[in-house]
């Protein structure tokens, strides 16, 4: 792995700032079992990692809400853990297929660390 700074930021507008300081020489770290990987393998060599693990408790976030605004409809935060989705009650109710879809990805100890938003970025990715 090269060598980086590693970033703890406790607000979003921190993180937009360490995103705007320092371009595509940073990456943003979720639950890191992609990031992690990718950097042990040298496929991403980013001089700072911004860790978001400070951000866990921010509204919106790291919960799964009905949505008030479309009947049906839920909001899932980026940093919502799979297991989270896995086990929601909510999704279960609503969405019973994404819990299962969840509960196919890896092992638990990877689902209590991946969340949603960067698995949805790591998909981009590749
Ligand atoms: C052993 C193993 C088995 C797996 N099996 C499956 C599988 O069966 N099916 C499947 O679909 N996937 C599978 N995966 C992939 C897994 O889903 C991803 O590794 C995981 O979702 C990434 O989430 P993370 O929070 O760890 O992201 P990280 O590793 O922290 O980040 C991944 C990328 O997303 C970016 N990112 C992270 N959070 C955000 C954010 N909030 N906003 C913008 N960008 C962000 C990062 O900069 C990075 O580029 C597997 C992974 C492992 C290690």
């Amino acid at each position: 792995m090269n060598d980086f700074q590693f970033h703890r930021p406790s607000s979003l507008a921190e993180v937009f700032d360490l995103l705007s300081t320092h371009g595509d020489d940073a990456r943003l770290m979720a639950g890191g079992t992609a990031l992690v990987m990718q950097m042990k393998q040298r496929l991403a060599q980013p001089g700072h990692v911004i860790g978001l693990g400070g951000l866990r408790g921010a509204p919106g976030l790291d919960s799964i809400e009905a949505a008030a605004d479309y009947h049906g409809a839920m909001r899932i935060g980026a940093l919502c853990t799979h297991r989270q989705v896995e086990t929601s009650p909510l999704v279960h109710r609503q969405v019973p297929l994404l819990a299962e879809a969840y509960r196919q990805v890896a092992t638990p100890r990877i689902r209590h660390m991946a969340t949603v938003g960067g698995g949805l970025a790591a998909s981009i990715e590749f």
